[in-house]
């Protein structure tokens, strides 16, 4: 924990998401709908100046690691001299990126050696043909090209996947036995309505589900402690390299060691996920504020941190309708 900035319930702040783009090119029936999304104006997203002034802030109030996501990060111009820049910055001890995949493989080894110390990768089935049904594109080759180019430079590696009943629950167990020839952590994450649409789901196969179908299948499994900051309740499985873990992400039962906060591709601070957002670092950022006031002006949007993410769904003015591209998940 750092002595840095807690929120009013104690939780520290140690652990920034950044959405460097919110565009992708992938649609994934969970992110978005078919057509895509609106996307917002190239002038309105953070420019890579931004979001390394932001990140030098996020430093100095404690921060010591970084995910980048999106969107789909590695389609934006100019990502690895971005990356480059990013990783000479001082107190970072961890940089981490979630990718599809798609197109991120052939540059796996220069991630390696400008030192990001690990990759997310949404997989949400072993299978090409629901692969292209899910992400309504033809990229599975890629995903898995990623998959292993990330296992053979030796940066640690997981795996996202999302489940959904009616979709890719035959892929749970599958999807598990990648660990016991590989050293990568299968995460099972439960459905959000994050889907660009407006339509709020009901999950139909939550964490218990997930954990139920696991222990059928995988009788070896055992529990690991939950380690603070994190989502994922882990499991090692007798005998695996690797392992798996089970984020209840609709659930919200990790709530209590949350130690992130969020920045979206258009600047705006969410402390929650399921928040409508505390502070628009953008304005800031071009108004001529100064790095002090955006620094106690963080300060004061993390004091607003929800107790968990029930909530301040329940805070909530408009019903969610985002798109987990957009937010940055
Ligand atoms: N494009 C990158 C990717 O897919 O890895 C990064 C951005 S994506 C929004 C980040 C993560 O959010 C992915 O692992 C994706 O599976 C997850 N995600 C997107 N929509 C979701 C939803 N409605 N419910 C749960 N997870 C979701
Ligand atoms: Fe793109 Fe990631 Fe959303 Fe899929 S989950 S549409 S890859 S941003």
């Amino acid at each position: 924990m750092s002595d840095f900035l807690t929120d009013s319930f104690g939780r520290p702040l140690e652990y920034l998401r950044l959405a460097v783009t919110d565009r992708c090119n992938l649609r994934c029936f969970y992110c978005m709908p078919a057509e895509g999304i609106d996307y917002v104006p190239r002038q309105d997203l953070l420019s890579y100046e931004e979001m390394l002034r932001l990140t030098r802030i996020f430093v100095q109030l404690g921060v010591t690691k970084i995910r980048l996501t999106g969107g789909e990060p590695f389609i934006r111009k100019n990502f690895y001299g971005f990356l480059k820049r990013l990783t000479k910055i001082d107190g970072l001890d961890k940089i981490a990126i979630t990718t599809n995949g798609s197109v991120a493989n052939r540059h796996i080894p220069f991630l390696k050696e400008v030192g990001i110390t690990s990759i997310n990768l949404s997989l949400d089935t072993l299978n090409k043909e629901k692969f292209n049904k899910i992400t309504r594109r033809d990229f599975f080759n890629q995903a898995m090209n990623t998959y292993q180019a990330v296992l053979d430079a030796g940066i640690k590696l997981s795996v996202n996947m999302v489940v959904m009943e009616g979709e890719n629950i035959e892929d749970i167990i599958p999807m598990a036995m990648l660990t016991q020839k590989d050293n990568v952590t299968i995460r099972y994450i439960e459905e959000m309505p994050f889907n660009g649409k407006g339509t709020r789901n009901s999950i139909g196969f939550n964490h218990t589900k997930i954990l139920e179908l696991l222990t059928s299948g995988l009788p070896e499994l055992s529990s690991i402690p939950f380690a603070y900051g994190t989502t994922a309740q882990e499991y090692a499985i007798k005998g695996h390299k690797g392992k798996v873990g089970i984020i209840a992400a609709w659930s919200r039962n990790f709530c209590n060691s949350c130690n992130r906060i969020r920045v979206t591709a258009t600047g705006h601070m969410k402390n929650c996920l399921y928040d409508q957002g505390v502070l628009n670092l953008k304005r800031m950022l071009t108004d001529g504020s100064s790095d002090q006031m955006i620094y106690e002006a963080i300060k004061t949007g993390y004091s607003k941190k929800f107790k968990d993410g029930l909530v301040a769904e329940a805070n909530q003015t408009n019903p969610i309708s985002e798109s987990m591209s957009s937010i940055g998940g």
